[in-house]
């Protein structure tokens, strides 16, 4: 088999590329195991405001205008529905809660997201503080649905390998790398926390985040917004919520643990006021970087080995954003914005 590019991972960053190079008429094929889950375990929430901080998303805007026509298109191509709207309220604790959310809003990247009054109604089962916020233009990529769908569509053209990739055995020249019976003028590793594995890229600073949700139903509440407070409660329909998350730098499996439900649940009791039931529980690693910015380019020795790692706890809005701009680097020679270029580590 000749291709132009091999790409090893279809978590989000794998499909955005192969969606780009589709779009660009390159051929490619693309391996994937399932040794990594952050996408297949991500709530898929995108939100232009980040509510610890008060701070915008890296190049929101930019990402946000890619988002839509990306999934859009990918409804066209797949025949599927990826993408649900909702409002995010975030709890106000405290009176400074509302302070600061106010001087969020006049921040000029900010005001356009967040309504600039205190909602001061109760919400059913949610405990009441100091009444909420607004955040405009937030929704959800249905992630394991539009993973799916894209992955048969691939293996019914041949396009898809369910198998490891193997980083010794691949031969690379100046030219073109070469795997097993394959042949291509590059290859693109999209592997999330699977880079630990890849001996090309192992020793870029990207330290892995392990996340952990619960899904729960609480037929009381009834809510139709993301509430965010000490954790996320994401309506998903049928009385069904993601709660999450956790943040745990040191335990790098992919495993649910006992400690992790325990925070959640102890979270969630400052929360809920009504009773709910939990079904399952997940984890996953966020592939992390220290500055929280992605980590994309080309081996400094190897031209034609390529990284797209390092989309971290945002990856639903940059991926398609960072496919595009990895695309025309590679073809068009147009340089990466130095902040997720790889190139700010040597
Ligand atoms: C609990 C949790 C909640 C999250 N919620 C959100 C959210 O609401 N919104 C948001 O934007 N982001 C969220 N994230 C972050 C988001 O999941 C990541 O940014 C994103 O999924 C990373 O995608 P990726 O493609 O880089 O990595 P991955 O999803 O890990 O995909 C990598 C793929 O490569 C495969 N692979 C790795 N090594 C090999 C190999 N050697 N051979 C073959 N295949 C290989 C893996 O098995 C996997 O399929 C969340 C993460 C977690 C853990």
């Amino acid at each position: 088999m000749q291709v132009d590019y091999i790409i090893v991972g279809f978590g989000l960053a794998g499909m955005a590329m192969v969606k780009e190079l589709e779009d660009k008429g390159r051929s490619f094929v693309v391996i994937n195991d399932s040794s990594q889950v952050s996408s297949r375990v991500a709530a898929g929430v995108f939100n232009p405001v980040i509510l610890k901080r008060f701070t915008p998303v890296w190049n929101a805007d930019e990402q946000l205008e890619n988002l839509f026509p990306f999934y859009k298109d990918l409804s066209d191509k797949l025949g599927g529905s990826y993408l649900t709207f909702f409002e995010t309220l975030k709890v106000f604790k405290t009176i400074k809660d509302q302070n600061n959310w106010f001087l969020a809003c006049d921040k000029p990247l900010l005001e356009k997201h967040l309504e600039p009054k205190i909602l001061k109604e109760k919400i059913k089962g949610i405990q009441h503080f100091e009444g909420f916020g607004k955040v405009k233009g937030t929704g959800r990529v249905l992630i394991n649905k539009v993973l799916d769908d894209y992955t048969a569509y691939l293996k019914n053209k041949g396009l898809f390998l369910e198998i490891p990739f193997v980083h010794e055995d691949l031969k690379v020249d100046i030219e073109s790398v070469v795997y097993n019976d394959i042949t291509a003028k590059k290859i693109i590793f999209a592997e999330g926390y699977g880079i630990k594995k890849n001996p090309y890229f192992k020793d870029l600073p990207l330290g892995g985040t392990k996340g952990e949700m619960l899904f729960i139903k609480a037929p009381e509440l009834k809510l139709t917004q993301q509430i965010k407070s000490a954790l996320f409660v994401l309506p998903v329909g049928d009385d069904k919520y993601w709660v999450g998350a956790t943040f745990n730098w040191a335990d790098k499996t992919t495993e649910a643990t006992e400690k992790g439900k325990k925070e959640l649940l102890e979270k969630l009791e400052t929360m809920l006021e009504v009773p709910y039931e939990v079904i399952s529980q997940f984890g996953g690693i966020r592939p992390t970087v220290k500055d929280r910015r992605p980590l994309v380019g080309k081996h400094p020795i190897h031209q034609n080995i390529i990284i797209f790692n390092g989309l971290g706890t945002r990856g639903v809005m940059i991926a398609p954003t960072l496919a595009k701009k990895l695309y025309a680097h590679l073809e068009n020679e147009e340089p990466l914005p130095i902040e997720v270029n790889i190139e700010r580590f040597n």
